[in-house]
């Protein structure tokens, strides 16, 4: 079985388990598993609250792997401070349903570090989508969080040398938005591992998902 943390589209592909994201606006009620919240591009003040309630709702449901993508994104002209209200409300509801955060981060790494210890966070935090050196992905281990990787191992050749050195029970595999396959995704990370990555990461995923 090859686990996908992350994706925006159920590729219904056997033997592939995956988690298709969701957002509050736009439910899919076909989904067999996924991961729901209020990504901070798509933050709505006007229909906030109730967003915030489909959030909550939906994360109690079984199927329900995760919350997320949600987070902090520093290239966006939202303000920041309004970024972290509406994120540490969802954290709140991981917390209360404990359930596996999915994160967005651009920019903003100490800030996710922060909120996390600020608000005790005990449930496990995955940064998705990870394409920062090691000095980065080494202050997110530190402190507690796991990495996924998919886009940029692929497109990215610096980024082997970060995800060689993140330890064995610390990562995910992830499609998000590409054309290539979670396949591809698994080829790559072996290679760059030298060892056998679709075991890890389903020891992985059956630990943190507690499946
Ligand atoms: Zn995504």
């Amino acid at each position: 079985m090859l686990y996908n943390l992350h994706t925006h589209k159920a590729s219904e592909t056997e033997n592939v388990f995956e988690i298709v994201n969701q957002y509050p606006y736009d439910f899919d009620p076909k989904a067999h598993f996924f991961s729901i919240g209020i990504h901070p591009w798509y933050i709505d003040p006007e229909n906030l609250d109730r967003h915030l309630k489909i959030v909550e709702e939906k994360l109690q449901l079984p199927n329900c792997m995760a919350l997320g993508e949600c987070g902090l994104d520093k290239r966006i002209d939202t303000p920041l401070d309004f970024q972290v209200s509406v994120f540490e409300k969802q954290l709140v509801f991981a917390q209360k349903y404990k359930k596996p955060v999915i994160l967005h981060c651009v920019s903003a790494y100490q800030e996710v570090i922060e909120i996390k210890k600020k608000l005790k966070i005990e449930e496990p935090m995955i940064i998705h989508g990870f394409s920062k050196n090691f000095q980065v992905a080494k202050s997110l281990l530190d402190n507690g969080f796991y990495l996924s990787f998919g886009k940029y191992l692929l497109r990215n050749l610096e980024l082997a040398s970060v995800f060689e050195k993140v330890p064995n029970d610390r990562f995910f595999m992830e499609t998000d938005t590409i054309e290539e396959t979670i396949q591809e995704v698994y080829n790559k990370a072996s290679l760059i591992k030298n060892i056998e990555v679709e075991q890890q990461v389903e020891n992985n995923f059956k630990k943190v998902f507690q499946i």
